[in-house]
């Protein structure tokens, strides 16, 4: 990499950081849709294939397409080193998988992605890997869960529809006092708005389908941390090979370049939504860190930079009206995928979280009554006149 990168402030960074021009000269970088390589001779071969040698084997193994947007994103994360992984879920696996045994114990919090959870509850736990599952902002639980052979702490935030902050500062120390390794699923936030290792996690976990790409083509994910830490998750996805298409690195690539500009305008349009739903005579409840009555507002301003762009609120009549609302907007898309240029709005009780019981929704207080937008970038007045023909409809 270029040992000027030290010196860029964080928005060079994101733009000319992980990438050394080829003998072509082309400006922007270039993609290399290669699965293999070749070597100039049977002797140099072999000392590839010993390690003799540092170089490009396999794409399995490395890939330059897949390196670049690797390093950008650790010099993002301010982690020491990246790898990709070809979804969200196949960072958070790969995590588990080099990292844990049979035996070991996990402190998850409660609302974390839906796949996670039934990847811990089903799978995970099926090599004898015990899982508890705390609140995601109560300390005291963490610490309470925390057995001898508690290995791993694993949180989201914020939280999955509710937007509720964990302390990160806080469980870094309950980790470390504890030994073990502390995991933040930084998808909602990305680096621009918060960067979880500063705050003293050891690995970063991201679902890059989301923000990094931000206009809902592909399917990626990373994780970040230390080299020691990650030179085990590298040996994982070198071996079993949940790896990243070099195509799909290309466009998170250009991704990670707009990043910043385009969270802040996600940030904006959400806190101009979450405020107009606020005062909006048919909602209930509205939930946005970014509220100053939100109960993580408070965290949230400390250890991020803005308050992203997924607002929740409920309306009064449950189920029945919630999908009234949303079946009488026009423009806003139904669909559980979030971080996109366009506007999602969909029900959690019936989509995302309708896997779990009544009882683990209710405790997760995802009421029948809840909405989901995940604010896009289309202009706020749009956006408020198509929520207004749903909640128009009541
Ligand atoms: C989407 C998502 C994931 C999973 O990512 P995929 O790329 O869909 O596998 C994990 N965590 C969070 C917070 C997500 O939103």
């Amino acid at each position: 990499m270029d040992k000027d990168m030290d010196k860029y402030q964080q928005d060079t960074v994101a733009i000319r950081s992980g990438y050394q021009r080829t003998h072509e000269n082309e400006h922007a970088e270039a993609m290399f849709l290669t699965s293999s390589y070749v070597f100039e001779s049977a002797e140099m071969a072999a000392k590839y294939f010993s390690n003799e040698l540092q170089g490009n084997v396999y794409s399995r193994y490395t890939n330059p397409t897949v390196r670049s947007f690797e390093q950008r994103l650790a010099a993002m994360e301010e982690g020491e080193q990246c790898v990709a992984t070809a979804s969200g879920m196949a960072a958070a696996l790969s995590v588990i998988m080099a990292l844990l045994q049979s035996g070991d114990h996990v402190v998850c919090s409660q609302d974390v992605f839906g796949s996670t959870r039934v990847m811990m509850d089903k799978y995970i736990t099926k090599f004898g890997v015990a899982v508890t599952y705390v609140p995601l902002a109560d300390l005291d639980a963490w610490q309470k869960a925390i057995q001898p052979n508690t290995k791993m702490l694993f949180c989201e935030t914020p939280s999955n529809p509710l937007s509720e902050i964990a302390d990160l500062e806080a469980l870094a120390a309950i980790s470390k006092k504890a030994g073990t390794t502390f995991v933040v699923d930084n998808c909602f936030c990305t680096p621009v708005l918060q960067k979880p290792l500063n705050w003293g996690a050891d690995i970063v976990v991201h679902s890059a389908t989301k923000y990094i790409d931000g206009q809902g083509r592909c399917l990626g994910g990373a994780v970040v941390g230390n080299s020691e830490l990650m030179e085990q998750v590298v040996g994982f996805l070198r071996a079993a090979g949940p790896t990243m298409s070099p195509f799909n690195a290309w466009v998170f690539l250009k991704g990670l370049e707009t990043l910043r500009i385009r969270m802040q305008a996600h940030s904006a349009n959400a806190a101009e939504l979450a405020t107009w739903l606020n005062a909006h005579p048919k909602v209930s409840k509205v939930f946005y860190a970014g509220l100053e009555d939100h109960p993580g507002h408070a965290l949230a301003k400390k250890q991020q930079s803005d308050f992203g762009g997924v607002v929740s609120f409920v309306v009064e009549g449950g189920r029945e009206s919630a999908w009234r609302v949303i079946d009488n907007t026009k423009m806003l898309s139904l669909t559980a995928n979030l971080g996109d240029a366009k506007t999602t709005i969909v029900h959690p009780a019936t989509t995302t979280h309708g896997r779990l019981s009544d009882e683990a929704r209710a405790a997760a207080g995802i009421s029948d009554g809840l909405i989901r937008i995940a604010v896009g970038l289309e202009d706020i007045i749009d956006i408020k006149a198509d929520l207004e023909l749903g909640l128009g409809a009541l």
